[in-house]
C-alpha cells in the first residue's frame, strides 16, 4: 500500500489522496502555438522512473502536493506543497 508523507498531516494512507496526474513545468509562453499549449496542457509522457505529479490530500488538509514518485517502485521520493514547489503563495 502506498503512503504519502504530506507536509501538513505527516504519514497518511493512498486512499485519503486522489492523483492530478503528472505536473507540467516549463509553463509555454502566452503567445505559444495551439499545439505547444495542447500538449503542456494534456500531455502526459508517462515515463518509467521519477516522475513529478500533482496529488490532492482530498480527505485531508485538501492541499494540492507535488509528488515525486517512481513509477517503477512506487517509492514516493519528495512531497512538497503545490504552492511551494511552483513558487507561489495565494
Ligand atoms: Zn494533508
Amino acid at each position: 500500500m502506498l503512503s504519502i508523507d504530506c507536509p501538513h498531516c505527516g504519514q497518511r494512507d493512498e486512499t485519503e489522496f486522489v492523483c492530478g496526474g503528472e505536473a507540467p513545468t516549463g509553463r509555454p509562453p502566452p503567445d505559444a502555438s495551439d499545439d505547444i499549449w495542447t500538449d503542456y496542457l494534456f500531455g502526459n509522457a508517462n515515463p518509467r522512473g521519477p516522475v513529478h505529479e500533482r496529488w490532492l490530500h482530498a480527505f485531508g488538509c485538501r492541499r494540492w502536493l507535488a509528488v515525486e514518485r517512481d513509477t517503477v517502485t512506487h517509492r514516493i521520493l519528495s512531497v512538497r506543497d503545490f504552492a511551494d514547489a511552483i513558487g507561489h503563495r495565494p
